[in-house]
């Protein structure tokens, strides 16, 4: 039988993409590939487990070894992939192969990108600063933001409704988390100074308690995270769950252990289905299916596409312009340190994941530079209260010990963008999940280290501002490519993109892709929503396709 969907991956892309089809067309013919297994979510005894032995329920289960990549191969050590060029992209953390995706392993912070994210080429072009490598979103703002809206009741984001750093239509789902006394530090901070700097409440993922319609309990600000026993924070495997335990759509299968290795076509512009490796049964297998929804993420889908149909397209599907796998973008990461020499409010973190956030700087003034967004993280608790008490201090020696000062953090994100020379290709070896090894190029651009040595400027200004200690500012950059993006673009123009604005690769009839990949440019903010807006939208499309061949 010909299965109407074939999906590659199981992340958030993936699910989004089926869960509304479904909902739409119940007895859709879906099937979903998944190269990992299975892990236990929204299980209570993991979280008295850690009640007792202070273990996190996601370390507990050793998920980091079963799912993430190695570090790359060093003197030393053995490990994994292969990097070339002036900046490490580390691929270890950055991505886990499971069913569900990185959800699993992800924050939550779910941001709208910004009007002028969309017009990047535009913007640089008037400010004279346009390389030839940088291009425009094929939609607008305008065309996303009723997706948006779906994607944040999708996620169940939590988030202030009367912000209007992005414009929007209606409310979010849940209202926003509120800030903590440590935030109130630096929104102070913020007001005071000479040039006061514009601030907002994080809008996350994280269930709040006035949802009528889901499964997954509210966000008890538990601060464990990374891992919800609850299911309040958004993770695609408990809503790829939902699907399969409801009797409502019989047609719906998820394969894990499947790992796929080719696209199969049998012309130019036609994909019949894909070859995939089934590890359990130790077996290659072909499956036929109409459409084919390349969802692996934004460094396998390109590596999948670069080594499928070699017969016909002699550089990888799409790839006859040489532009699959090119333009890769991954999020710098900064990290920022001061010292309180004082804490009278003996501040602790109160949460376990952030609840403010300044895009002051993720603007169109600031876009031909790098946007950046601000975000004041948790710090870790300077105090264990059980030790202290078990070790015999008394009250006030443990009052006096948090008074004494506090750790303040500013971590950040900034924008940089995309080069045809950063790219992403396959080795010649397998991994031991059974994929094939990842090859990154990458360069900074020139700009960057001056574009930081300038952000660290705003954030000494800050700390200052607040009476932080300067001496004890700590800067580190990562570059791990966890928001990894843009390696299968998407444009109008087949000269520039590889897929349509209807996320269809260029040249084929049948094989889209719905992944960061096919981010135009990334702007300052994490990707996750505007994927998740952007998996909607083809779910929406791709319903009307069906629809219209059940017309014929
Ligand atoms: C530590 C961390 C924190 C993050 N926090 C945030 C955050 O706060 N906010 C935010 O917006 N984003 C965040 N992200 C990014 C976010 O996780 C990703 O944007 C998002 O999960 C991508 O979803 P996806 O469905 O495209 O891909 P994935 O979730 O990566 O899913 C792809 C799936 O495809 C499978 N697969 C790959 N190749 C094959 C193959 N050949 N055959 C079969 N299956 C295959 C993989 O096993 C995987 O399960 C974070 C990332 C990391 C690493
Ligand atoms: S803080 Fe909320 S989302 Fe995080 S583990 Fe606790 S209940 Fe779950």
């Amino acid at each position: 039988m010909q299965t109407e969907i074939i999906v590659i991956g199981s992340g958030v892309a993936a699910t989004a993409l089926i869960t509304k089809i479904l909902e739409s067309r119940p007895d859709t013919t879906i099937t979903v590939l998944e190269a990992g297994g299975k892990i236990k979510m929204r299980d209570f005894a993991l979280y008295q487990n850690y009640l007792i032995s202070n273990k996190l329920p996601f370390d507990h289960q050793n998920i980091y070894d079963s799912c993430y990549d190695l570090a790359y191969q060093d003197r030393d050590k053995p490990g994994e992939n292969a990097f070339s060029g002036d900046t490490e992209i580390p691929m270890n953390g950055s991505r886990a192969f499971l069913y569900g995706g990185s959800t699993v392993h992800w924050g939550g912070w779910a941001f709208r990108l910004k009007e002028e994210d969309f017009k990047l080429r535009s913007n640089l072009k008037a400010k004279g600063k346009a390389t030839g490598d940088v291009i425009d979103w094929p939609i607008s703002y305008a065309d996303l933001e009723p997706f948006y809206q779906e994607a944040e009741d999708f996620i169940g984001v939590s988030g202030d409704s009367e912000d209007q750093t992005t414009a929007r239509l209606g409310k979010y789902p849940f209202p926003a988390f509120p800030f903590t006394l440590e935030d109130g530090l630096f929104i102070d901070a913020f007001n005071k100074l000479p040039q006061p700097i514009s601030y907002a409440h994080l809008p996350i993922a994280r269930y709040g308690d006035t949802h009528s319609n889901n499964s997954h309990g509210p966000c008890h600000t538990t601060g464990l995270c990374k891992y919800c026993p609850f299911g309040a924070r958004f993770v695609a495997a408990n809503n790829l769950d939902d699907l399969v335990s409801s009797a409502k759509y019989p047609n719906l299968k998820i394969i894990t252990n499947a790992i796929v290795e080719e696209i199969l076509m049998d012309t130019k512009d036609h994909a019949t289905g894909v070859r995939y490796f089934d590890k359990k049964k130790n077996i290659w297998v072909n499956i036929q299916g109409k459409r084919i929804i390349a969802a692996a993420g934004a460094i396998e889908t390109p590596k999948l596409l670069l080594r499928s149909a070699k017969n016909l397209w002699e550089n990888g599907i799409g790839n006859d312009r040489d532009l699959v796998g090119r333009f890769l973008i991954s999020h710098p990461y900064f990290f920022y340190k001061a010292v309180l020499p004082k804490n009278p409010q003996m501040l602790q973190p109160e949460m376990g994941f952030p609840t403010l956030v300044s895009r002051h700087f993720d603007s169109l003034e600031e876009q031909h530079k790098g946007k950046f967004i601000m975000i004041n993280p948790p710090s870790s608790p300077k105090l264990n209260l059980a030790r202290s008490m078990g070790s015999g201090k008394s009250r006030e020696e443990i009052i006096k010990s948090i008074q004494n000062n506090a750790t303040v953090q500013l971590q950040g994100i900034v924008e940089v963008f995309s080069e045809a020379r950063n790219r992403v290709t396959n080795t010649k070896k397998t991994n031991r999940f059974g994929l094939w090894e990842t090859k990154i190029e990458f360069w900074k651009s020139p700009g960057f280290e001056d574009r930081m040595k300038e952000i660290e400027g705003t954030v000494k200004k800050i700390f200052e501002q607040m009476g932080a200690v300067d001496v004890g500012i700590e800067t580190a950059i990562s570059w791990r490519a966890d928001h990894a993006a843009c390696t299968t673009r998407m444009s109008s123009d087949p000269e520039v993109g590889v897929v349509d604005q209807n996320l269809k690769i260029h040249g084929t009839s049948n094989i889209y892709v719905c992944s960061n990949s096919s981010f135009s440019s990334l702007g300052a903010v994490n990707p996750t929503l505007t994927l998740t807006a952007l998996s909607l939208r083809l779910a929406g499309h791709l319903l009307t396709e069906l629809k219209t061949e059940a017309n014929l």
